[in-house]
């Protein structure tokens, strides 16, 4: 079978780590070498300060679009390495791509057709999973009913993210939304059937 470069997207809960697993391991499971890999990578220069901001050891840019620039960065180093492991007839899963730089760059107020421009001339992934949930359910998932200000707040974020999500399918190829309200297992079916695996 001819090698695929697979990309799970969606808000942050919406089941893209645990998808992302479960596709490889049934690939794995029918013999077919498989490189399960995520963004960002955190390996490359701009990975390293991305982590440190994530840590906060280093100061966050107060400009979106310079926190995205990073990203656009670690993922020409992530390509590199993913056009590499499909050029030995391996399968690729990222757990996120281009598309979270985008959603999570103007759902944090960056301006969107900038960032889709910076995001221009990357490979096209041959399908991407676009996990779609409600933030609600997305919070509830990963942090349980929370009350507080913060949990406002960051639901608000998710929400945000999610209209953009929504928004790119228009713009992009090869992107396929699955209800990420579904069951594990569901879901897990769902992909293998569009990948015509079943
Ligand atoms: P993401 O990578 O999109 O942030 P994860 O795959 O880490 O999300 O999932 C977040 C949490 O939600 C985990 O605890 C996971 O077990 C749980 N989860 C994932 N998919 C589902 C699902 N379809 N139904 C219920 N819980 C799920």
């Amino acid at each position: 079978m001819q090698s695929k470069f697979i990309v799970f997207e969606g808000i942050d809960g919406s089941g893209q780590s645990t998808q992302a697993k479960l596709l490889a391991d049934y690939l794995m499971s029918h013999d077919i070498s498989v490189w399960l890999t995520k963004e960002p990578t955190l390996e490359s220069e701009a990975g390293q300060r991305i982590k440190k901001i994530l840590k906060g050891e280093l100061p966050a840019p107060a400009d979106p679009l310079e926190m995205q620039r990073l990203y656009v960065e670690d993922r020409r180093h992530h390509v590199n390495k993913i056009q590499g492991r499909l050029a030995t007839g391996d399968w690729v899963i990222s757990d996120r791509y281009l598309l979270s730089t985008i959603a999570y760059g103007a759902g944090m107020g960056g301006d969107y057709q900038q960032l889709i421009e910076m995001n221009q001339g990357f490979p096209v992934p041959d399908l991407v999973f676009y996990l779609d949930l409600d933030p609600k359910l997305a919070m509830e998932r990963i942090h349980g009913r929370g009350r507080g200000q913060e949990f406002f707040e960051y639901e608000d974020k998710l929400r945000r993210i999610r209209e953009i999500y929504l928004r790119l399918r228009d713009n992009y190829p090869n992107i396929k939304t699955i209800d990420g309200s579904k069951s594990i297992e569901e879901v897990s079916s769902m992909v293998r059937n569009l990948l015509m695996l079943d």
